[in-house]
């Protein structure tokens, strides 16, 4: 099949957007992704026909968002192929899911001498988590080696996983280099050598990957609406039924109660909504329903096929690009990091936006693995479903004159 791009492109109005005169180019996406019209449309009906709180009401309007919250879990669900919508908890984001594993999971399930395992490429919101944890807790938090070339160094596994390993957290693909890490081969030998539960950091995966949160076989799995084409505010945590079953609350209030009494207590709800204190963000939820809906109807695997030649052509465009370091492996998802000689990122960065072409800069929340690379920052261009060729050119384009402005 041809892949659509022209149509998918049309989907997306801002793409039409001029930016300093010029016509955008997007290529920040795995910060945040644009929209299309069917998220952006089914915002706008649901705000002006359906808005209305969930849960706490007998109206129509509120049983009607009830439903569609409801459903959008069900449909996330079978998006991932979680065994059952009960095993879907709606967070704020890939952040807020990690912190409620962190929290709850992790505060009642780990005592003195117990480790965690984690990677040296993982974004902030899958480390400092676990280094608060440990604190004062005296558990230890070890680090999967990176390699020069970008990926991990999972011979190490047998030396990091031992009977004390409680968790292991990794990221799907790294939002720096690209690396889309072996998480089946990671999850057996954590098997193989401990009880310890895998968090997988999906935030750099969902929208480029197919996930098959059973046959992948880890214990919970995150992910952000927003760069899934959805709206900002709204992200999802998948954990075993088992395991959500047994986990304490963690932020607390309404909706996640049953019983509530001045002398007799409380009793909590249960899980998934135990999870889900206050007023939900439901327009975020519907929102990531069509975005989820949209993604389908184009189909994961086109999309994967169609970035991973858009991503062959860009990594030719930029070894064209004299004095610039690629960092990662030639194998990469999604997003690509460079520096040009010398030049701070923020400097290359700022010259592009002149052109009207938007990249990433700075530390891309990992300063860990800037300090591995030895740089203070970096640039980051990343594709999206609805990137084409134009924009790689235009970005070659940019950086050649950049190149000659800066020396
Ligand atoms: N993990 C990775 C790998 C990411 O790239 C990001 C977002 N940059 C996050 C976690 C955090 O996602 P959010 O800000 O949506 O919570």
């Amino acid at each position: 099949m041809t892949y659509p791009i022209v149509r998918i492109r049309a989907d997306f109005p801002i793409l039409a957007r001029q930016v300093n005169n010029r016509l955008l180019t997007y290529l920040d996406s795995a910060t945040s992704a644009q929209k299309p019209n069917a998220v952006i449309n089914c915002e706008i009906d649901y705000y002006r026909h359906g808005y209305a709180a969930v849960h706490r009401g007998i109206h129509t309007l509120s049983n009607e968002v009830t439903t569609r919250m409801e459903n959008v879990r069900k449909q996330v669900a079978r998006f991932i192929n979680a065994a059952s919508a009960d095993e879907i908890v709606f967070v704020k984001g890939s952040t807020e899911g990690i912190n409620l594993v962190a929290n709850s999971w992790g505060q009642h399930n780990m005592g003195p001498g117990d480790n965690i395992v984690i990677t040296e490429m993982e974004h902030h919101a899958n480390l400092v988590p676990w280094q608060v944890l440990t604190e004062g807790k005296q558990l230890s938090l070890r680090y999967i080696p990176v390699l020069p070339d970008g990926t991990l160094d999972i011979s190490r596994l047998p030396t990091l996983i031992d009977e004390r390993t409680r968790l292991c957290a990794v990221t799907q693909i790294s939002n720096v280099l690209g690396t889309s890490n072996p998480l089946p081969e990671i999850i057996a030998q954590v098997r193989a050598a401990s009880e310890a539960v895998v968090l997988v950091d999906g935030a750099q995966g969902i929208m480029h990957q197919k996930v098959d949160v059973q046959a992948l076989d880890c214990d919970f799995y995150v992910f952000s609406g927003h760069k899934i084409y959805g709206p900002s505010g709204i992200g999802i945590l998948y954990a075993k039924k088992a395991l959500l079953d047994a986990m304490p609350p963690w932020e607390v209030g309404g909706s996640m109660i049953r019983t509530v009494s001045l002398t007799e207590g409380i009793t909590f709800n249960d899980a998934p909504w135990r999870f889900e204190a206050g007023s939900p963000n439901t327009a975020g939820m519907v929102g990531l329903g069509a975005a989820i809906a949209y993604v389908e109807q184009v189909g994961l695997d086109n999309i994967q096929c169609y970035e991973h030649d858009l991503m062959h052509y860009m990594i030719e465009a930029l070894q064209q690009v004299p004095n610039l370091t690629l960092y990662g492996p030639d194998n990469r998802t999604g997003v690509i990091a460079f520096n040009l000689g010398q030049h701070h990122a923020y400097d290359v960065g700022s010259f592009l936006d002149q052109y009207g072409i938007a990249i990433r800069t700075g530390h891309h929340c990992a300063m860990p693995l800037m300090a591995y690379f030895q740089v203070a920052s970096m640039c980051r261009a990343s594709i999206a479903m609805y990137t084409d060729q134009y924009d790689i050119d235009r970005l070659l384009a940019g950086l050649l004159r950049v190149q000659r402005l800066l020396g």
